[in-house]
């Protein structure tokens, strides 16, 4: 029977910024039974990066609970057992289908009200399907996403049952390039296929681009750009069979995975809430439009401090600090004082194969690449640097070692002045060790 259960903090998602906002409701002194997490998820918050890389890896794979958050901050690992001993009530396999912010209320799926006096959104994403788009024979079974963790138990079936099959990829952004890694290491004939002229062209330069296809394709890994997936085949128990490109190729797939972009979960609060730029527009504190409701992580549009403008950002970075900012903003709210704003610097990273990278900042201007981008090198070790109006702007650094890594954050933070592009392009790091 649908029942009805009020707290005072609700937050809906259960996602990596709800995770890192329990963590901070704890530190705050939340009290047993003022805080509900709910989730769609029938797991308690884990970090989402993990699952298009160790979750897929052929041996050692990485499964629950060895990566619920805070594991991949460095933190304590908060498992199922830490929300009961803390009074946090984790109400799971749930779906939210109707938000009425006006009466602070929540309707699940099965019928059950929520009520709250302060709610945080923390709904995530969801992937574009090619299902959206109508491409033909895009129902096909073992045409796969990759989002929350059911999706990877689908993969991981797929891979046992496909044993080194063949797959296709399509999508040159991380996602796709995690996942062809991925794929090959289970030693699968992986195929990218990507319409962009090089891959991760939204951070990406052609230099620093060059160098990944150039080692993904060492590996054996096929890339195929320029073009599109245009339809889908299907064998007789509807699974996909072959792969149909724009530019007239066939491939032949027995595992197809997508990784063409994802769009912020807002439709529950559509009319109800002020958005921009896709997201739900918050403050520096993550406070939206609505009294006593709050916009965490993926979904939320705020001010960057460091580039005076609005922005929304889908990584996992900064989940987990808007996350930290909003319950911090909200008991310090609670006691009639302000924080500091939300001051955010981009910081954003992959791994894949033996390699690894982190970005800081802000893909602007122009860029100069240094150090080794050979991908025949044996241990290559690059970066680069983005110049906008005299100032380093952002910085990016694959193969970098922890201290490397900080100076290159460093850098994209106090933006020191860079007298020519030629004189950084040949001190490279040092640049930035000397910051
Ligand atoms: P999420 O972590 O997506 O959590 C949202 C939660 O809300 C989910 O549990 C969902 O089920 C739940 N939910 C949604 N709607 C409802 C509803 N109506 N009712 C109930 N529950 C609901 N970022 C990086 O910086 N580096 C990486 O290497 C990286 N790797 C990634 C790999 C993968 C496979 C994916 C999918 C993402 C990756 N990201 C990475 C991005 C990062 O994980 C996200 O930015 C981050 O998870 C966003 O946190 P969030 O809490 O906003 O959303």
């Amino acid at each position: 029977m649908a029942g009805e259960k009020s707290f005072k903090y609700v937050i809906v998602g259960g996602g990596v910024s709800a995770g890192y906002a329990a963590r901070e409701f704890a530190k705050q002194g939340v009290q047993p039974g003022e805080l509900a997490i709910i989730s769609k998820e029938a797991v308690a918050p884990y970090e989402r990066p993990a699952l298009s890389k160790a979750y897929l890896f052929p041996e050692g794979a990485a499964r629950l609970p060895g990566f619920h958050v805070c594991v991949g901050s460095g933190g304590e690992k908060l498992l199922p057992e830490w929300y009961t001993e803390k009074g946090i009530e984790l109400i799971l396999n749930t779906e939210i289908v109707k938000a009425d912010l006006a009466s602070k209320s929540l309707t699940s799926a099965a019928g059950d009200t929520f009520k709250y006096k302060i709610l945080i959104i923390a709904t995530g994403s969801t992937v574009l399907k090619l299902t959206d788009f109508k491409v033909e024979g895009a129902d096909a079974k073992n045409i796969l996403y990759l989002r929350e963790i059911d999706d990877a138990d689908q993969l991981v079936e797929a891979i046992k049952a496909k044993k080194n099959g063949k797959a296709v990829v399509v999508g040159g952004g991380y996602i796709g390039l995690e996942l062809s890694a991925v794929l090959k290491i289970n030693n699968f004939d992986v195929k990218m296929v990507y319409p962009e002229p090089w891959c991760m062209p939204r951070l990406f330069t052609a230099d620093i681009a060059a160098f990944y296809e150039g080692y993904y394709e060492k590996k054996g890994v096929g890339i195929i750009k320029g073009t599109v997936a245009s339809g889908f085949t299907k064998n007789d128990n509807g699974e996909v069979k072959e792969v149909k490109l724009k530019d007239g190729r066939v491939l032949e797939a027995d595992i197809v995975v997508v990784g063409v972009g994802a769009r912020p979960l807002t439709n529950l609060f559509k009319g109800q809430v002020e958005e921009d730029k896709g997201g739900i527009k918050t403050d520096a504190s993550f406070k939206t439009s609505v009294p006593d409701v709050y916009a965490v992580g993926d979904v939320a549009t705020f001010p960057m401090k460091m580039y005076g403008d609005i922005r929304r950002v889908e990584h996992v970075d900064h989940s987990r600090k808007s996350a930290e900012q909003a319950v911090k903003a909200i008991f310090a709210s609670e006691q009639g004082k302000d924080i500091e704003p939300y001051d955010y610097l981009p910081y954003f990273y992959s791994r894949s194969f033996d390699l690894s990278w982190q970005f800081y900042g802000d893909n602007v201007g122009d860029a100069v690449i240094f150090g080794d981008h050979d991908p025949a090198s044996a241990k290559a070790k690059f970066g680069s640097y983005w110049i906008k109006d005299g100032k380093v702007v952002g910085a990016f650094l694959e193969g970098g070692a922890p201290e490397e890594n900080q100076a290159i954050a460093k850098v994209a933070r106090a933006q020191p002045a860079a007298t020519s592009l030629d004189a950084l392009a040949k001190e490279g790091l040092e640049f930035a060790s000397k910051i």
